[in-house]
């Protein structure tokens, strides 16, 4: 079994995450198998409470741990299993080290960052070793030089100690600034962290660059001078302007899964060249779409594009699915206008926490329902549609979820439990993959052609049961519960084109290569939609003339 470790250098938010994706997914078209880890040195837990704003989307696993966003390009770029064990955190290091402390498991040692925390934090990279693997990918967040990232960053070179240096392979992917005034790009930032990288004894294998504008071989081979790298080993990683379905094909391109086995002896490795087809098929759906839809998706951060990244990949699956370029149009909840809400061809209203902007939410899907434009509502999203419905269509004046408003005299979405201790905030939610049970006269049945499905949940509050008849009166089908139908998973509203919420997030298991089936349904209302438009106005055109 052989560890990559990939580290960042220069600034953070290199795409560092989609880098580790891309070399796993290619690692995977040799017919590798491939483990995905990462090891974020902040000292929250995990980043379950940590704002949006701060850390983008909060990725859930099946197995209910909530993770970096960067876990999701795992999942959508290869086939790695991922658990609790593929998300660490300084934080969870400690704890674990903490705890065996209170213990007295040290039995009277002086419990020290070196050994204690670099022993656990290589417990977490062993961790991921399985019979049949054959790479495991080990990506350390933060950017070198940061006080946190040093215990990581030892682990991993005490780690190429204990099992041998040729099984381990360091790469640090870094940042070529390009300087206009000069028309010149710069190679020193990254001659200093590689610098700082080998002061703790890493030298790097493989140098990864990102840049706006190509690197020539002079400049490579100066990079590689400075950094004591072969020329090879210095990789281009140019910004991906058109997607990010590009940047494993650049990366194969430029050498990187071949310099990768190489190193570790490509004799003992099955040749076979990568099987890229499907990947190329989607860059070429993508670059020849057939057709055009608008998706408003009104959220609370709808400004913020890693806020509600697995959203907008899966919308973007389902565009490639269907060869139909998806625009996205993110309104946020608590300022948009209605007129932003003309000419789109599906809402979408994510998942979410808080009062603030929840008004604006019920607004949008009023409009999708009366409108009957294609409608999906997701965890929060399925709760607002709830709301509009008992206030608009049940005639239940005030009807909220108590989340917003404690004295509503209709709480239509409620917790499960009011009397649940939540003072502490991690992990006293409806974590992770749970069963559903799908109605066969629903749309969501169509769509997953399957009666028992699995998706993750993120949530604490729930549906209501005392109001179920009175909306199932109201035209509400209630089309997917849990196993024992206590909890409702899923709703429709069947006098509509398409109008369905869920509970759960479905955008947590959509990869371009096989969209989500529900993500992939709604892009097909919406793709109806624009034909009714067009349907209408032709009649109209034709009445007129
Ligand atoms: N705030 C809601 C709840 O806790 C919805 C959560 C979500 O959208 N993920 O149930």
């Amino acid at each position: 079994m052989r560890h990559i470790f990939i580290t960042g250098g220069v600034v953070s938010s290199l795409g560092k995450g989609l880098t580790s994706a891309s070399l796993g997914m290619l690692l995977e078209s040799r017919g590798y198998s491939v483990r995905m880890q990462k090891l974020d040195p902040y000292l929250n837990i995990d980043p379950g409470t940590m704002s949006p704003y701060q850390h983008g989307e909060v990725y859930v696993l099946d197995d209910g741990a909530e993770t970096d966003l960067d876990l999701g390009h795992y999942e959508r770029f290869t086939n790695a299993p991922l658990s609790r064990n593929s998300s660490w955190t300084s934080g969870k290091i400690y704890r674990n080290v903490l705890r065996r402390e209170r213990r007295g498991r040290f039995l009277g040692k002086t419990v020290q960052v070196i050994p204690h925390i670099t022993d656990e934090i290589k417990r977490a990279i062993r961790s991921l070793r399985k019979h049949g693997v054959d790479f495991v990918l080990t990506e350390i967040g933060g950017t070198v030089g940061d006080i946190e990232s040093l215990p990581f960053l030892e682990s991993i070179r005490q780690f190429a100690l204990d099992i041998g240096r040729m099984n381990c392979l360091f790469i640090h992917l870094t940042l070529i600034p390009y300087l206009k005034s000069s028309n010149e790009l710069k190679t020193k930032p990254t001659q200093h962290s590689v610098s700082r990288l080998r002061q703790i004894g890493i030298q790097p294998d493989i140098l990864i660059c990102r840049t706006e504008k190509s690197i020539s071989d002079v400049e490579r081979n100066k990079i590689g001078l400075f950094c004591n790298l072969t020329t090879q080993d210095v990789i281009e990683e140019k910004d991906a302007d058109f997607s990010i379905y590009e940047v494993p094909i650049t990366l194969h391109n430029n050498g990187l899964d071949n310099r990768v086995l190489r190193y570790f002896g490509q004799d003992s490795f099955k040749l076979a060249a990568p099987d890229l087809s499907c990947w190329y098929d989607i860059l070429d759906r993508l670059r020849s779409p057939s057709g055009e839809v608008t998706i408003a998706v009104v959220g609370k951060y709808a400004k913020h594009k890693d806020a509600y990244k697995s959203i907008y990949e899966s919308i973007d699956h389902a565009g490639i699915k269907h060869r139909t370029k998806v625009r996205v149009r993110g309104l946020p909840s608590d300022s948009f206008k209605a007129e932003q809400l003309d000419d789109v061809n599906g809402i979408l209203v994510p998942g979410g926490f808080g009062d603030r902007g929840v008004e604006g939410k019920i607004d949008a899907i009023k409009i999708a329902r009366v409108r009957k434009i294609p409608f999906f509502g997701i965890c929060l999203g399925m709760q607002c549609a709830v709301i509009e419905i008992a206030r608009n269509i049940c005639g239940m004046q005030n009807a909220n979820s108590t989340e917003f408003d404690q004295s509503t005299p209709f709480p239509v979405i409620t917790l499960l439990d009011e009397q649940r201790n939540i003072t502490d905030k991690g992990g006293t939610m409806r974590l992770g993959s749970q069963v559903t049970i799908l109605n066969e006269s629903g749309r969501a049945f169509k769509s997953y052609a399957r009666k028992e499905i699995a998706e993750r949940h993120r949530h604490r509050y729930e549906f209501n049961n005392n109001y179920r008849e009175k909306f199932q009166e109201s035209g509400l089908l209630v089309s997917g519960t849990n196993s024992d139908g206590a909890l409702v998973e899923v709703i429709e509203l069947l006098d509509h084109p398409w109008f369905v919420g869920v509970q759960y997030h479905p955008e947590f298991k959509s990869k371009p290569t096989s969209p989500h089936p529900l993500f992939d349904n709604f892009i097909a209302a919406a793709i109806n939609h624009v034909k009714d438009l067009k349907d209408i106005k032709d009649l109209k055109d034709s009445v007129s003339q």
